[in-house]
């Protein structure tokens, strides 16, 4: 098989160079890390299950309307995206408190916010991606007050649509993350969505029962993992019934 160049090998994915000018090749791996890569290990099946959520999530945006990277799925574990020049923001959209949120303010997790709330972090590994301002973003360069607005209207219209999506299939959207990139025509950028749409980058809970269906089962030690990605893949209506066994066995 002709080896690919690799453009960035990042902890849950790796991006090849793409078959056509403009994109690349998103490879999704089963490697999950937390707390800033201070804890480390693989789920397996992770990679199949959030190339294919992602690819759907994605694809039910495009079909509203919202601009993305995604072109098409390769394979199994892989997916052509359109070439961004990323933004260095993660932008966080919440609807009720959990993670980084309850601690830094001491609320309770699963306390319901009046209003969805959309907050900025530096993509920063080493500076453990600290929560910036819209002050320090156009300060420094990040990103122009043009692409802030459209990035703050963009993710609250995925959150409205998401919300729906998981709402039908009895999953509580409780925050999520998600990023842009820059594509360029001519002389003129405009932002679209980024990156991925997962259990990896969404707090999904059981409607029903409040059941962490997402990575903080992996960060909180709560074990079946891969089973509630599965599971999530499962409602959405694109994992075949008894499924599992098969997804083992193309990997
Ligand atoms: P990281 O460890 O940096 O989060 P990941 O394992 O998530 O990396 O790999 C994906 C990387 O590719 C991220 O750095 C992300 O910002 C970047 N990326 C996502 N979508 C695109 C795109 N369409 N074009 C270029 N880079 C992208
Ligand atoms: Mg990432």
């Amino acid at each position: 098989m002709k080896r690919r160049r690799v453009i960035y090998e990042g902890k849950a994915k790796i991006l090849y160079e793409g078959t056509e000018p403009g994109t690349v090749i998103q490879y999704f791996k089963d490697d999950a890390t937390a707390g800033n890569g201070a804890k480390k290990d693989t789920i397996e099946g992770k990679g199949v299950l959030n190339n294919r959520i992602s690819e759907y999530l994605m694809t039910q945006l495009a079909g509203i309307g919202v601009p993305t990277h995604f072109v098409r799925r390769l394979n199994m574990r892989e997916q052509l995206i359109k070439e961004v020049e990323i933004i260095p923001l993660e932008v966080v959209c919440r609807n009720i408190v959990a993670g980084s949120m309850a601690k830094r303010f001491g609320l309770p997790e699963g306390q319901a916010l009046p209003r969805s709330i959309i907050e900025f972090y530096l993509k920063d590994d080493k500076l453990g991606d600290p929560m910036v301002a819209e002050e320090h973003i156009t300060a420094f360069n990040w990103a122009q007050t043009q692409e802030i607005d459209d990035m703050m209207a963009t993710t609250l219209r995925v959150n409205d649509f998401l919300t729906g999506l998981f709402g039908a299939v009895g999953i509580t959207l409780v925050d999520f993350k998600v990023e842009y990139g820059r594509v360029w025509e001519n002389d003129f950028s405009h932002v679209i969505l980024a990156d991925e749409i997962s259990p990896d980058s969404c707090r999904l809970w059981d409607s029903a029962t409040n059941e962490k269906l997402d990575k903080d089962r992996f960060r909180r030690d709560l074990g079946r993992v891969e089973e509630a990605y599965q599971e999530v893949a499962r409602r959405l209506g694109i994992l075949p019934e008894g499924a599992p066994g098969e997804l083992k066995a193309v990997k």
